[in-house]
């Protein structure tokens, strides 16, 4: 019996240019690779179920469960800078919406899954490694607590598929409050189809911002809400050292969730400048441009939106303009709130911001490892603890003494006993993340070793990443120089 799902297709009631209907490719003998029970059980899924014949089969597009209508989404967006007209859903399909428990509305969208209306010259399939890939790095942002698409399972498909070389194939059934992208109002507007745009803003408002909807200039107050979410999302990033690597305006999600994780990456050691991708040449993506480039695509959204703020075009510009010169402000309070709680500092005060780009300098001259500085200086709250350890992340760059004098002083005045701070930044400063040089060698095991031990122990300690486990200790450790990962790729 195929799997039954309680679908509710809101984006299948749009009008029928925003999407094309389609079938998954079936999968010619699917097995289960992962399955995110817990998640499962949020979206009020049976894991039994999805895990059976039948549940695998649906979650390889090998058989469609009843209920959901599938299609592949039509959007637009700025590659690197270069716009193109029709991109969508070219290996992707949304197989339909589910009320969460919560009361949420999700995607529940199969990648992977063979040709679409908008594969152009793609084969419409994923292998195993990018899709693996995308299932831990997604479940290590949502433990992070940033907002992200999640993974609910990923199916090998017991087909290969050609890349560089011969890989097995694979599909993910990934979870989002939404996949319309800047891309999505990109592909109306460039059709100066006006009505397209103004559907699609009315959805969204009501989907994913339904406080706006009764605002009596509810398109500004979209495009404000957008940027005030880019401005967090990308402030959490950086909190993380998270580099997304293809910031295009296509993988850039209306909803503010992390989405389309391709090449991205983790700083090890804090460089500003790193871009790993291997598309990535010129660093337009690179860890300390992600803020830049988040204004510049929320640009390319205000463009788009134009026709909707004013029939005056002078007008309409400057609503634009005015809510995206906001995004700076919007971005900095994010990001200082968000390293100063790295910091131990709950609210912010005059001079604080200093504590944060002087430590920030000190690691990039030091080259110190950026995750294991703030779990490291947690355990240095108390004045009479050893700095032997976190010293070392710096190679013996001097200087770092009165800067730890300055913020010891400052927690002092914070309210807060140096344990509890302990606590406080214990619990925001991941101690383990998915590096790079881990997520390489589980993959490697995976497809090479047929060994998928290391893995699961990855994705286990990833998801769990606030708790010091002497077990895993190995995997908190920045890669040795032989070890570390000079380019990721996005095997697409
Ligand atoms: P992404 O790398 O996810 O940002 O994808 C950019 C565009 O290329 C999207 O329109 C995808 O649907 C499309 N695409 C990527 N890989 C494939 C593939 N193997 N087959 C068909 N389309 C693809
Ligand atoms: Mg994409």
């Amino acid at each position: 019996m195929p799997l039954a799902i309680a679908f509710d297709n809101s984006y299948a009631r749009l009008p029928p240019r925003f999407y094309e209907r389609v079938r998954p490719e079936p999968a010619p003998s699917p097995g289960l690779l992962v399955l995110n029970t817990t998640l499962a059980a949020e979206l009020g899924l049976d894991p039994e179920a999805l895990a059976s014949p039948e549940g695998v089969a649906a979650l390889s597009g090998a058989a469609v469960p009843e209920g959901a209508d599938p299609i592949a989404l039509a959007y637009a967006g700025h590659q690197f800078g270069h716009f193109v007209p029709a991109l969508g859903d070219g290996r992707a399909l949304l197989l339909g919406e589910l009320i969460a428990r919560d009361g949420r509305r999700l995607d529940l969208q199969l990648k992977g899954s063979g040709r679409t209306a908008f594969s152009r010259r793609g084969d419409g399939k994923a292998a195993v490694g990018p899709v693996l890939r995308e299932y831990l790095i997604s479940e290590a942002m949502a433990a992070f607590g940033i907002p992200t698409t999640r993974s609910l399972a990923a199916v090998a498909t017991g087909e290969t598929v050609l890349r560089e070389r011969p890989l097995p194939g694979a599909v993910l059934t990934r979870v989002a409050t939404s996949h319309v992208r800047v891309g999505t109002f990109q592909y109306f507007a460039h059709r100066s189809d006006v009505d397209g745009v103004r559907r699609l803003a009315d959805y969204v408002i009501e989907r994913l911002y339904p406080d706006i909807s009764g605002s009596d200039a509810p398109y500004a107050a979209l495009f404000e809400s957008v940027v005030q979410r880019q401005a967090r999302l990308i402030a959490l990033w950086l909190s993380v050292g998270f580099i997304h690597g293809v910031m295009n305006t296509d993988n850039m999600a209306i909803s503010g969730e992390t989405i389309d994780y391709g090449p991205c990456a983790f700083l090890d050691a804090y460089e500003p400048n790193l871009a790993l991708s291997s598309i990535d040449r010129q660093g337009r993506y690179a860890y300390g441009r992600q803020p830049q480039i988040a204004q510049w695509n929320l640009a390319r959204l205000g463009e788009c939106l134009l026709p909707l703020l004013s029939d005056d075009r002078d007008k309409a510009v400057e609503i634009v303009v005015e809510r995206l010169s906001g995004f700076a402000g919007k971005f900095e309070s994010a990001y200082f709130g968000r390293f100063l709680e790295k910091l131990g500092i709950a609210q912010e005060r005059s001079g604080d911001r200093e504590l944060v780009t002087e430590l920030l300098s000190l690691m990039q001259v030091g080259k110190a490892d950026f995750t294991l500085t703030f779990r490291r200086l947690a355990n240095l709250t108390d004045p009479d603890a050893d700095t032997e350890a976190f010293l070392s992340l710096f190679g013996g760059n001097a200087g770092l003494e009165p800067w730890l004098t300055n913020w010891r002083a400052r927690l002092a005045t914070g309210g807060r006993s140096p344990a509890e701070s302990a606590a406080a930044m214990r619990a925001i400063n991941p101690a383990v993340i998915p590096r790079n040089h881990q997520v390489e060698k589980a993959l490697d095991a995976i497809i090479d070793g047929s060994d998928g031990a290391p893995y699961v122990r990855l994705l286990q300690a990833v998801t769990r990443p606030f708790e010091d486990r002497p077990e895993d200790a190995d995997l908190a450790l920045p890669p040795r120089p032989e070890d570390r990962v000079m380019a990721t790729f996005c095997g697409t």
